[in-house]
Order: C-alpha cells, then sequence, then structure tokens
C-alpha cells in the first residue's frame, strides 16, 4: 500500500479500498520502523491521526456521495522543517529555532492541507539548508535508505552499519529519505542552489525545482530569496505534476509569485520526443564527474536520439563562474536574512546579559552553527561599502551572464538541456565529512546553482543504480514556466529506464 503512486492511492481511497486512518497508521509505523534514517525531526503523529479521522469522514461518505477535499485527499506528506507550520515546531535544524512554533502556516502546506492532505512530520535537513549533504543539522545526520537496501549491502559487503552508511546528499535530505523510504507520498523540500535536486538523486526520487515565483515562498525561512523555491519531492513525474498543479499559482503573500500557465502545467503522459531538441551542455563535463554518471548521461542522450530527438552539443560558457557568483549572493542575502535573529523576537537567546551588544552577539554565536556564522560573515564583508562593487555588484553582473547563456541556447531551438543532477552517487558519511570532500560537495552544486541563479525550472529524475547499488540521477533544465513539459520529458525517460522502487528491496532495519 504504501509504495502506490499518488494517483494510485487517491483512487483506492475514493473507492473505499484503503481507509485514511489505516493508511496513516502505517505510515506512522513505517516511520517508526525507519527512525535510524534520522529524517525526521518531529513527528506530527496525533495531528496526523485526527487530520486522517476527518478525512475518513469525508471519503467514507464519498463512496456514495463523492465529497473529498481534492485530490490529495487522505495521503500523508511530509514537509522540510524550514517551512512554517502552525503550531508545530518549525526548527531549520538549527539551535536558535530549536523551540520555535510558527503562528501561521506557509502558503504550500497549507494548499496541500486544504486538499485534505495529512501532514506526518516534519523532516531534517542542514541548517538553515545550508549544505549539500544533510549532515549539518543541529538533530543530525540523515542517512540514505538504500544504504540499508540490497543492492548496496551486497556491494559493501555487509560492513558494519555504523560507518558505512551513505549521505542523502542536501539540505532537503529528511524529505527525499521521507519519500523513497515509503513513509511519506510527497514531501516539501527547497531548493535554493541544489538542495531539492541533490538528495532527489541521491535517493533515487523524482525532485523538482519549479520556476522561480511559480510557487509562493511565503512560510519559507528564506536563505537567499533571489533563488529560493520550495521543492517537489515525490516517486514518480506523474505525482510531481499533480502536487504542482496543487501548488502552483499567485499568491498575495509573496509578489514574486505569477499566475499559473496551463493547467495540469502542460504536463502530459504521452509526451512525444520526436523532434525534440536536447542541448547537452559541454561545460557540464566538469572535474570530478565519475565515468559511471557521464556512462549513464551518454546512454540517455543516445535513448533519446534513437527515439527521434534532435541531441546537440550547447555551450554555456559562464557555467565555470557559478560556483563564485552563487557564492558571493548566497552570503549576502544570508548575512540580512539571518539579521533578524538576534536573540530578542526570534528564537534562541543566551544567559549573557552585561550588555545588549553582548546578549545579541553571544545568542547568535550559540545560536547558529559554523556554516551559518561562516556565511553571515562572509556576506557583511561582501557588502561593506569598501567591497560591494568588487564582490556583490560584480555578482550580480555575472549572474546575469549566466542567465544570458541559458536565453541564447533556448532561443537557438533547444527545447531542455540533459546534465547530471550530481557529480557521482552518494558518498559514504565518513568519507563525506573528511574536508576534502566537502570541498568537493561544493563544487557538485555546478550541476544545479545555475539554474537557480537564472529562474528556471529542473527536475532530477531517478535513472539507475550504480555499481555500488546506490541511485544515479539525471537533470533536465528548461525555459522558464515549462515545467511540465519538462515533467513530461522526465516522465518519457522513467517509463523507458525503469528504476526500480526500494520496495524490492525491503529496508531492513539497522
Ligand atoms: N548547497 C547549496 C548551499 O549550501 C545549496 C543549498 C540549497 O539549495 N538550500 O548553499
Amino acid at each position: 500500500m504504501l509504495s502506490l503512486t499518488i494517483k494510485e492511492v487517491s483512487l483506492a481511497l475514493r473507492e473505499g479500498k484503503i481507509s485514511p486512518i489505516e493508511l496513516c497508521r502505517k505510515c506512522l509505523k513505517r516511520i517508526k520502523k525507519t527512525q535510524h534514517l534520522n529524517a525526521y525531526i518531529t513527528v506530527t503523529e496525533e495531528l496526523a491521526l485526527k487530520q486522517a479521522e476527518e478525512a475518513e469522514s469525508r471519503l467514507l461518505q464519498g463512496v456514495y456521495q463523492g465529497s473529498p477535499k481534492g485530490i490529495l485527499d487522505g495521503i500523508p506528506f511530509a514537509v522540510k522543517d524550514n517551512f512554517c507550520t502552525e503550531n508545530i515546531r518549525t526548527t531549520c535544524a538549527s539551535r536558535m529555532l530549536k523551540d520555535y512554533l510558527p503562528p501561521y502556516n506557509a502558503t504550500v502546506v497549507q494548499k496541500l492541507l486544504d486538499q485534505g492532505a495529512v501532514l506526518v512530520g516534519k523532516t531534517n535537513m542542514d541548517e538553515f539548508a545550508m549544505g549539500s549533504g544533510s549532515t549539518d543539522g543541529v538533530f543530525g545526520p540523515v542517512r540514505n535508505p538504500w544504504s540499508y537496501a540490497a543492492p548496496y549491502r551486497e556491494q559493501s559487503g555487509g560492513a558494519d552499519d555504523d560507518c558505512d552508511w551513505v549521505i542523502t546528499g542536501g539540505s532537503s535530505g529528511g524529505s527525499c529519505a521521507a519519500v523513497t523510504s515509503l513513509t511519506s507520498f510527497l514531501a516539501l523540500g527547497s531548493d535554493t542552489g541544489g538542495s531539492t535536486r541533490n538528495p532527489g538523486a541521491l535517493c533515487g526520487a523524482v525532485a523538482l525545482k519549479p520556476t522561480y515565483g511559480l510557487l509562493s515562498r511565503h512560510g519559507l525561512i528564506p536563505l537567499v530569496n533571489s533563488m529560493d523555491v520550495p521543492g517537489i519531492v515525490t516517486r514518480s513525474t506523474s505525482d510531481a505534476a499533480i502536487v504542482l498543479e496543487v501548488l502552483q499559482g499567485r499568491d498575495l503573500k509573496d509578489s514574486t509569485t505569477v499566475q499559473s500557465p496551463t493547467s495540469h502545467a502542460g504536463f502530459s503522459e504521452d509526451f512525444d520526443v520526436h523532434n525534440l531538441c536536447v542541448g547537452i551542455p559541454k561545460e557540464y563535463h566538469a572535474p570530478g564527474l565519475s565515468q559511471e554518471t557521464l556512462a549513464h548521461w551518454s546512454r540517455l542522450a543516445d535513448l533519446l536520439e534513437g527515439a527521434g530527438a534532435r541531441v546537440r552539443e550547447v555551450s554555456l560558457p559562464h557555467t565555470q563562474h557559478s560556483i563564485v557568483c552563487y557564492h558571493v549572493l548566497c552570503c549576502a542575502e544570508v548575512a540580512s536574512n539571518m539579521a533578524r535573529f538576534d536573540g530578542l523576537e526570534y528564537g534562541h537567546r543566551s544567559t549573557e546579559d552585561s550588555s545588549t551588544d553582548a546578549m545579541y552577539a553571544a545568542s547568535r554565536h550559540e545560536g547558529f552553527n559554523a556554516v551559518v556564522r561562516g556565511r553571515i560573515l562572509s556576506g557583511n564583508f561582501f557588502l561593506l561599502q569598501q567591497n560591494y562593487e568588487r564582490y556583490f555588484l560584480k555578482a550580480q553582473q555575472v549572474r546575469r551572464l549566466i542567465a544570458e547563456d541559458f536565453e541564447h541556447v533556448f532561443s537557438a531551438g533547444v527545447d531542455v538541456l540533459l546534465t547530471p543532477s550530481t557529480l557521482s552517487d552518494a558518498a559514504s558519511y565518513s568519507n563525506f565529512i573528511l574536508e576534502d570532500n566537502r570541498t568537493r560537495s561544493t563544487q557538485e552544486d555546478v550541476f544545479t546553482q545555475s539554474a537557480n541563479l537564472a529562474g528556471l525550472p529542473a527536475v532530477s529524475v531517478p535513472t539507475a543504480l550504480s555499481s555500488r547499488g546506490l541511485p544515479i540521477g539525471l537533470q533536465l533544465i528548461g525555459p522558464a514556466f515549462q515545467d511540465g513539459m519538462l515533467l513530461s520529458v522526465a516522465h518519457w525517460i522513467e517509463q523507458r529506464v525503469g528504476f526500480p522502487s526500494i520496495s524490492n528491496y525491503e529496508v531492513p532495519n539497522k
């Protein structure tokens, strides 16, 4: 039951074949069984059961009268812990917000609740969504469900669990682990530089970063306002299209949102790739790209070409600057965003009381981890009067050039770009936390950050298991507001590659 798609489970609920309460109980039980993954920070058991009961009374009547709230009525979902949830602890995996209870729901959360979806919990992440591992939160690292499935276990020789598990990627690792370990049918992530697509690729989930402005950011605790978007994590492309349709659209509480385009976001399950023009950006043959990921990338390009698509090499010449450009702009916006956490209005307050300034400094020092503090410091440095032109202004100009690279290829007839999502499959935790691999993980964002700098839609779709038995994802990037077309192409790929569900290999207990 837990491995059904949203479409299937929605139908089964409406036909009375599954009861929402039973479904909710099963998810909660599975959350307990997979606790070792550390995917959830807060499990909203009581609330979930109450919401499931309400869905049950609607749906049971519905068998005769048809009164479900929406397509997601009775379906369990999870939310990354940087989206505000009314009276439910929202921590950003930080000591700073350890006990924060928001007084309202983020718009995207509210939209899911309005459909009757059942909130099972808030998911783990890197502190304030800064990171690519989901290893940096105050609640500890998230473990990749595939670490415990047979394909990886067989390859790693069944070595000791405690040092051998692999990371989920990040920063939305909890959401991706929740969806792929079958504890929820969909989850919200956030994507500022790749945080939904990166863990999506490493955990074998479909991970959509919608066009900037298509989904409301109201209630998403900001990292980089000019790049943040709510991300959608599901187990299939059709499910992602369903969720996208529910979430998209103008929100008066977020002035950067726009009216959604066509219904169902232009998604089609029988999209014809004949004559589709697929661009392969040559700069994405980046240093550190694994042979295996490269081979899958070429295999997929051949598959599309064999089916009649026109596949051609394109150039995005400013790609090489995206990491540095992202870094400057990210830190600058972080410095300004984090100013609100002063120990007075929100979150952690130090006991230091010798002066107001000392209280501010101590609260921020105790509340934020070293990654967050480092970005605040860098950001304030970039924004100093004497540095502003040299760093911030320059980075904004480079950002424009990166966006123009995409405009050029799309206006020259390319419909969609096919790229890797990450450099390789997931690193083991012990490798990832070594200093040089951290640097590597920053480099890895080279495939994902440009789409955020340009505001474009991008989706990571699982395509294969590596020789280590771990998921490999590929990414599609499209023109603004072509999210539906992007999911249609992703669906075409999904149908052909036959990526296995983790339910084929029962996830054993730790
Ligand atoms: N890895 C990137 C960073 O740490 C992206 C984070 C994100 O998308 N939230 O900034």
